[in-house]
């Protein structure tokens, strides 16, 4: 099969509408990263999707729906908050988890009574689910455990010949994935954290909490407890007080003949730039970051031998879903990955 990176016009889209409504998988732009989509109400569709990526058949994916789609189709009930909370977010990053049984392939909750919903704001998402008129599973378009892909290219460098379309939109903006909500009980709980933070929620519905997964307990978004984003290279993670440390694995590398780069934000990355090592410069603040985060380990992976991270400085907001990508990517959490 070819793949094409296209660009999504009317022609594209009734193309990518075909494959759709025969079973088939396309890539798509969001202003997160990008998607691996298929018809949710298509059980082979969706199991396509997870023997193409290698993901856990026990790992939920996200319906994607166009801004004006009836969610009362394919939910069972819809708390009041909840409304709040779109008028504020939607269309955009955050997807919400909302009670519902037998709606759509139970291949998309993996048997859970609930269903995960996102309004994508990016335009060539939106010409998409418009155009197919339907809820659209779809997990991040990379391999399981691979970086999530921020750029077609990267799409392509882990689907060619495995999916017939790209809808190009361009890099993604908002660079990590969604914030997704648990919208079941009677507050909203984060069951990721992403670029529509806890204040962000808390100001417009007055509470919101984080789950937290206790010793033992399956986790409620079970993709949380999966290792995430690594990139092909070797990785070390270091915090701020163990520089040293940090500069010694560099040399190491160094004399092994193998080629090291630092991951860093700007303060010590302009730093290290000048005492003249190789350096990934993350940006200064959480929206950088979350930005360049994915882009940057991609990079990296052709380049570097070794990626040396040292934890940023930066806390709160944005950097909550920031730090969760990176210290998964490093292979540095308290999951079970
Ligand atoms: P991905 O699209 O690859 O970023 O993964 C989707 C994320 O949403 C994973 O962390 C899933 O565990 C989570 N998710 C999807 N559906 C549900 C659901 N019904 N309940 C809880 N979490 C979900
Ligand atoms: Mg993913």
């Amino acid at each position: 099969m070819k793949t094409h990176i296209v660009s999504p016009n009317q022609e594209w889209l009734e193309r990518a509408k075909e494959h759709i409504l025969q079973g088939g998988v396309v890539a798509f732009h969001t202003e997160t990263v990008y998607g691996l989509g298929a018809n949710a109400f298509n059980d082979e569709a969706v199991k396509s999707i997870f023997a193409l990526k290698g993901r856990p058949a026990d790992n939920p994916l996200i319906a994607h729906v166009h801004r004006d789609y009836d969610i009362s189709k394919i939910v069972d009930e819809v708390p009041a908050y909840t409304e709040k909370l779109r008028k504020a977010f939607l269309p955009g990053p955050l997807t919400m988890v909302y009670p519902s049984k037998g709606k759509v392939s139970r291949y998309v909750s993996c048997g859970l009574d609930t269903l995960a919903i996102r309004v994508p704001s990016s335009l060539a998402a939106q010409a998409f689910l418009r155009e197919v008129d339907l809820p659209i599973a779809a997990p991040s378009a990379n391999r399981s455990k691979h970086v999530s892909p921020v750029t077609a290219q990267h799409v392509y460098d882990d689907f060619e010949g495995k999916i017939p379309l790209i809808l190009d939109g361009g890099a993604c903006d908002g660079g990590i994935e969604s914030t997704v909500l648990d919208c079941t009980g009677e507050i909203p709980v984060i069951l990721r954290a992403g670029l529509v933070t806890r204040e962000m929620i808390k100001s417009v519905v007055g509470a919101c909490g984080v789950y937290e997964k206790k010793a033992g307990e399956r986790p409620k978004s079970p993709g949380m407890a999966y290792k995430h984003y690594a990139p092909k290279c070797k990785t070390a993670y270091f915090t701020a007080e163990e520089i040293g440390q940090a500069i010694v694995c560099y040399r190491e590398e160094e004399e092994k003949g193998g080629r090291p780069y630092f991951f860093l934000e700007s303060g010590f990355a302009k730093e290290l730039t000048k005492k003249g090592f190789r350096v990934f410069d993350l940006g200064e603040t959480g929206e950088q970051m979350a930005q360049r985060l994915y882009a940057a380990l991609r990079q990296a992976e052709t380049q570097a031998t070794l990626l040396i991270a040292i934890e940023p400085s930066v806390r709160g907001g944005v950097m909550d879903g920031v730090m969760n990508r990176l210290t998964r990517a490093f292979g540095r959490t308290n999951d079970e990955t």
